[in-house]
């Protein structure tokens, strides 16, 4: 089976680094597939799920938006925070999305409401993403 390599590097650490087989990313303008021996693109990445393949099974990761560099059989993405199902932490996510469910429903219309439905989009993702490892 054909492979190229996926890269996912956070200020932190480097989440993923593996040949895989497939890589679906969520673009800010849809979700595109990545193939081995794809096109040079970069493209800007959104709050979403990057699912990969590695010998024929899908896995799941939170992304947090960045960017992905593809070219030469490699495909890197830089994020500002990257984690498995596994690695989220359900309990800090709920407060999270709580937390800014709180602060969009005052509605004072400040600049912080635009962070809040950031901080909402995450921790809405990190729920669903933390929710699909029973799968
Ligand atoms: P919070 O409001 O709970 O801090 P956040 O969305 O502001 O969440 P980020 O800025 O996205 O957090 O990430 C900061 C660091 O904390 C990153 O290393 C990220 O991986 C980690 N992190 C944030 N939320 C969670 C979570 N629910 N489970 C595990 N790690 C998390």
């Amino acid at each position: 089976m054909a492979t190229f390599q996926l890269q996912v590097v956070t200020p932190d650490k480097t989440v993923v680094n593996e040949e895989v087989e497939t890589a679906i990313c969520p673009g800010l303008m849809g979700e595109f597939g990545v193939m081995p021996n794809h096109a040079p693109m970069i493209a800007a990445l959104k709050i979403g799920k990057l699912v990969y393949r590695i010998d024929g099974k899908d896995r799941i990761l939170f992304i947090s938006g960045g960017f992905v560099d593809i070219r030469k059989n490699k495909c890197a993405i830089l994020a500002e925070s990257a984690e498995t199902a596994e690695q989220i932490d359900q309990d800090r996510a709920e407060a999270a999305r709580k937390r800014a469910q709180e602060r969009l429903e005052k509605q004072n219309g400040d600049i912080d409401q635009a962070r809040a439905q950031i901080a909402l989009q995450k921790a809405m993702m990190r729920l669903h993403i933390a929710n699909l490892r029973v799968n």
